[in-house]
């Protein structure tokens, strides 16, 4: 299958190139800042003898997604999977979000998502086949305190996610979300051992999430064809609707 997964240089978009590439599919891993790291996986993934495409472009921007779904469709002719990883983060009190804080979040989250898929559906639709996989997070299901913003983005990409699926379901193209708990990536850096300590602890599975889970995750509905608007939530139980 041919597979586009945005945000892939680093954390969670990362393993699951790595472990789509190592299962046989054919991946162009987006991402924007982090060239070193994208290239370096490109490298590492050659000396085992997998190929992998990397491509740069800004989600946030029209222009650039569709550069990059053009570049896709006309290496591989179709597009069978999307997968919306790419997002960013920001913890600060609602009453200091400002205008910029929180259009850049909104833009870079949930806009590059309509983008993707706006741009990669004509091809989906004249193939009657695809999957959409677009990774929201549990704080879009329940609210996060001190990040009003990144919410409201994860809680979009959810509606997005049940709206569209009802639309594209009659062009037999399956569209979910997949809302992690916490995984350990870049995005949790900024955390104390305490702090991460104290959340495990709120956790039954007691451990934080590690990027494979996701990606097995991504494995599963990659393979399977008869779940479409769902949003699925490895979170190890924190969160429990
Ligand atoms: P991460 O380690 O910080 O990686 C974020 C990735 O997104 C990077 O590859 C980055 O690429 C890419 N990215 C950011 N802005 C971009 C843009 N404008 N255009 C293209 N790529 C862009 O974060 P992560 O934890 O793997 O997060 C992946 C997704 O999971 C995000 O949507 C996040 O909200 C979601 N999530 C994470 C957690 C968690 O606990 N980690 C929990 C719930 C949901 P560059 O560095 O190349 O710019």
């Amino acid at each position: 299958m041919n597979i586009l997964i945005t945000g892939a240089s680093r954390g969670i978009g990362k393993q699951i190139a790595i472990d789509l590439a190592k299962a046989g599919h054919n991946v162009i891993a987006n991402y924007n800042k982090s060239e070193k790291d994208a290239k370096l996986m490109q490298e590492e993934l050659k000396k085992e003898n997998y190929e992998i495409d990397i491509y740069k472009a800004d989600v946030s921007k029209r222009n650039e997604v569709k550069s990059m779904v053009d570049f896709v469709i006309k290496k591989y002719g179709k597009i069978d999977v999307l997968i919306n990883n790419a997002g960013i983060s920001q913890e600060k009190m609602f009453t200091d979000i400002t205008d910029s804080d929180w259009n850049n979040i909104l833009q870079v989250n949930l806009t590059s998502v309509f983008y993707t898929i706006q741009e990669t559906l004509p091809n989906m639709i004249h193939n009657k086949s695809g999957c959409i996989i677009n990774i929201s997070s549990i704080w879009g299901l329940v609210g996060a305190s001190c990040e009003v913003h990144y919410s409201v983005s994860k809680a979009g990409i959810d509606a997005l996610t049940k709206s569209l699926a009802k639309e594209l379901g009659p062009s037999n193209i399956r569209i979910n979300s997949i809302a992690p708990g916490i995984i350990d990536t870049d995005m949790n850096k900024n955390y104390t051992k305490q702090e991460l300590n104290n959340i495990k602890e709120e956790i039954p599975l007691n451990k934080i999430g590690s990027p494979n889970c996701i990606s097995q995750c991504i494995n599963w509905l990659i393979n399977e064809n008869y779940t479409t608007g769902q949003v699925i939530s490895p979170n190890g139980g924190w969160v429990i609707i």
